[in-house]
């Protein structure tokens, strides 16, 4: 991205393979305030930059155009095509990005009207929003009549929520994220093996230098693109997060998501260490479990072993704070697991007592045995044990960096679908009309307007842009029965058919992203 307004791109970005279909009429239309603006430009009022494009040449988000003296959106817009039988197993484990190879020569789908739809990426945008959307098109689901909304949204206020699957510490709450040494976002609260980080937002595409804005903006356009990003946090650690993949901490790729917490490996596994050890520690930043105390080894009546851990206790058998968050076992800082023990009570514990500590993934694990001075000595793990252990492992899920765009739809955007936007707002509440992002189901907030949430990973690849104003530019269709359209007060003159577009428009068709996700259109799973 490149800081500068109201001037044109170089014409790297046109290309001369793709036919030049003219953009949204609305644009073409579009006349230049400036009265002095040279013939040869055209003025692009897709957003409130109005860049004055040189012919050849792309405007300032490299979006738009002027090719031949037309105001032409340089992407083609994706229509989606519906699997028409179940997908091979190949087709489910390459659900993206291979999936997404461009299937324009493969044979299409018997009906287009139910089995194609038009996605907002590549459909340009049209500002201000009283204008109607670029796309407004008809099809039919189960021989109703239905019709989706389809634009690209300009939102100035959007986030990225990510969630780290990790034990590892990655730095305080609250903690200032850094993107090229601008500051993006914030560490939020930490979830059930994950770290949760707020990333972009209104505050820091605008509410800081102009530097941060466009840093923040970079960032958020790779991260929701499915590309890395590199993070630091202050006073933590160095992240790479990129959406379906493991997060890699401090240069060290994560593999394995824990188990549960402590005291959830406990309640898990205690009956399958009942017999092999007399005590089992397991080790956790947050809640470390000690067995013979945990109500799980009450239930299986084994005897109190005698041991005193550090750290204060909640209930039985689940202590906090036994050592300070690091990257060491069970996202704590410490190396040697008995660190963490105070010592045992002569009164309770006796020599030869079993011991096995082990960490929250099993990727730390160690047995001692205790000497005649009740001193633990390191021993050999007993196969049995050892089985456990690979079990804690085996129990743990592939840590992955999952990737959420938050967005504001509730503002101007909704002008482009209806006059009356409050209609548009109710009759989403109301679940009449169906939000998708790139077709993929969006999370309605509840409350007031329509803050949409979804995840890149259902998205199509390259489904976000951006603006230099700077905002980000994401994909939003609205899809509902033509009839209550026209009851939301509908730009129904604007409607085209799925054939009209596939005969105008320069489009690109793609398989279906995420077999899971359920046809926009029908408000079903894509197969049902
Ligand atoms: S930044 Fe892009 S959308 Fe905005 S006016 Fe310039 S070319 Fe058009």
């Amino acid at each position: 991205m490149t800081e500068h307004t109201k001037v044109d791109h170089s014409s790297d970005n046109l290309d001369d393979t793709m036919p030049s279909t003219p953009g949204p009429t609305v644009l073409e239309k579009s006349k230049p305030r400036n009265a002095k603006m040279a013939a040869n430009k055209v003025e692009c009022n897709a957003c409130p930059v109005l860049c004055q494009i040189t012919e050849g040449r792309t405007g300032a988000c490299d979006r738009w155009g002027n090719v031949d003296g037309v105001l032409t959106r340089i992407d083609p817009v994706v229509i989606m095509r519906r699997p028409v039988g179940p997908p091979a197993p190949s087709a489910l484990e390459a659900a993206s990005p291979e999936q997404q190879a461009d299937v324009g020569s493969v044979a299409l789908a018997e009906d287009p009207e139910t089995d194609l739809f038009v996605s907002g990426v590549g459909s340009g945008t049209t500002y201000p929003d009283y204008k109607p959307a670029p796309f407004i098109v008809s099809s039919k689901a189960n021989g109703v009549d239905m019709v989706t909304v389809v634009t690209e949204g300009i939102f100035s206020y959007c986030s990225f929520k990510v969630k780290i699957d990790t034990d590892r510490y990655l730095g305080p709450e609250q903690s200032n994220i850094r993107h090229k040494g601008e500051i993006v976002g914030h560490v939020t609260t930490a979830e059930y093996g994950s770290q949760m980080l707020s990333l972009g937002g209104v505050h820091h595409l605008t509410g800081g230098s102009k530097k941060e804005g466009r840093v923040t903006c970079d960032m958020m356009m790779a991260l929701g693109n499915k590309q890395a990003v590199e993070l630091s946090i202050d006073g933590g650690a160095q992240l790479v997060v990129q959406a379906g993949k493991a997060p890699i901490v401090d240069g060290v790729e994560e593999k394995r998501m824990r188990v549960g917490c402590g005291s959830a490996a406990i309640g898990i596994f205690a009956k399958q260490w009942f017999g092999h050890a007399d005590e089992v520690v397991v080790v956790d930043d947050h809640i470390t479990g000690v067995l013979t105390e945990h109500q799980a080894g009450r239930c299986l009546d084994i005897p109190p072993s005698g041991i005193k851990m550090k750290g204060r206790k909640s209930t039985p058998g689940r202590y906090f704070q036994v050592a300070n968050p690091g990257n060491g076992w069970g996202g704590t800082d410490i190396s040697d697991p008995l660190s963490i023990i105070e010592g045992f009570d002569p009164e309770v514990a006796k020599p030869g007592l079993r011991l096995l500590i082990t960490s929250t993934t099993g990727e730390h694990a160690e047995y001692f045995e205790l000497d005649d001075a009740l001193q633990p000595q390191r021993k050999p793990m007993p196969e049995p044990l050892q089985k456990t252990v690979d079990r804690i492992g085996e129990n743990c899920e592939p840590s992955l960096a999952s990737v959420l765009f938050l967005g504001g739809a509730g503002g101007s955007l909704r002008a482009g679908v209806t006059e009356n936007p409050i209609w548009l707002t109710n009759s989403i509440k109301k679940a009449l009309v169906n939000v998708t992002c790139g077709g993929a189901p969006a999370y309605i907030w509840a409350g007031g307007g329509i803050t949409v949430m979804v995840d890149v990973m259902r998205m199509p690849d390259n489904s976000f842009g951006y603006v230099p104003t700077p905002a980000i530019v994401a994909p939003i269709e609205f899809s509902m029965k033509l009839e209550d359209y026209e009851r939301l007060g509908g730009h129904i003159g604007d409607v085209q058919s799925i054939s009209e577009v596939l005969a105008k428009a320069n489009h690109r068709i793609i398989n279906w992203v995420d077999p899971a996700s359920p046809w926009p259109i029908a408000g079903k799973p894509v197969l049902g």
